[in-house]
């Protein structure tokens, strides 16, 4: 679906992804895992277009997603994101923040918006919530809300930038059973996460990021049962 060539990122004089690439198939669910600060937030924000390229070219079916002719409105509607620190819109109902975007994005009607959201509220199991205000809820609940906000728009990938590591250890699970049965549903994910069981147990590939490049990808059982790299035996030593 979407293949990222030769991709630079730099904060100023500083270059934070160098030459990436990488690519993303229909059905897949890659983690991409590594330290803080290697650019996984930020080749997400490159994917979804939040941040600019220095260099590279970013295909979507094929198609440059800075070529002229590029629908980038549609595509942002195909390319969801959730986010670590939820971005709900606080001033409106659970419902509202479900609805608002498949209205003005994907100009469905409100009826039809509505139906969608009270489905994927139903999922996520917040559908008792949907009149209360966003500001209401838990960390937890705010995460759901986000997840069923995101598949409201019918992705066909969905972005996670460590959607779990705001919230409180026993919230945690919850989100992560939700994101599971979605990769069994057959969902396309890319999920940036510290959560290495998560890794193990749902991704069809995991990336290892470390200093701005992709330093190992592979199988989980490539990755944690016999990982090539150095650096990727001393970055999963400190998860064991
Ligand atoms: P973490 O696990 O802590 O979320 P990360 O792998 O997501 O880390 P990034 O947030 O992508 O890392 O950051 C990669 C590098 O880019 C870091 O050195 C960071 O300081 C730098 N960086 C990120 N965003 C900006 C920005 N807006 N301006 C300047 N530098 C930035
Ligand atoms: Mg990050």
């Amino acid at each position: 679906i979407i293949q990222v060539q030769h991709l630079k990122k730099r904060f100023k004089q500083l270059e934070v992804l160098h030459d990436i690439n990488f690519d993303i198939h229909k059905g897949e669910v890659v983690t991409i895992i590594g330290s803080s600060g290697s650019g996984k937030s930020t080749l997400l924000r490159c994917i979804n277009l939040l941040e600019r390229l220095d260099d590279g070219h970013i295909l979507y079916h094929g198609q440059d997603i800075l070529g002229h002719h590029f629908d980038v409105n549609a595509y942002r509607s195909k390319v969801g994101m959730v986010f670590q620190g939820f971005n709900l819109f606080n001033n409106l109902t659970v419902l509202e923040n479900c609805m608002i975007g498949q209205i003005k994005v994907l100009k469905r009607n409100k009826e039809e918006a509505k139906q969608m959201a009270f489905k994927y509220l139903e999922k996520v199991g917040m559908s008792a919530f949907a009149n209360k205000s966003s500001v209401q809820l838990s960390g937890g609940q705010k995460q759901r809300v986000a997840i069923a906000r995101a598949l409201c728009m019918s992705p066909e990938v969905l972005l996670f930038d460590e959607p779990t590591s705001a919230l409180d250890p026993e919230m945690v699970g919850d989100i992560l059973n939700i994101m599971k049965e979605l990769a069994d549903e057959g969902l396309t994910m890319i999920v940036v996460t510290h959560e290495m069981e998560f890794a193990k147990d749902v991704s069809t590939r995991v990336v290892f990021m470390d200093q701005g490049v992709i330093a190992e990808e592979g199988t989980p059982e490539q990755i944690f049962e016999h990982p090539q790299e150095e650096r990727t035996r001393t970055f999963l030593k400190r998860y064991l």
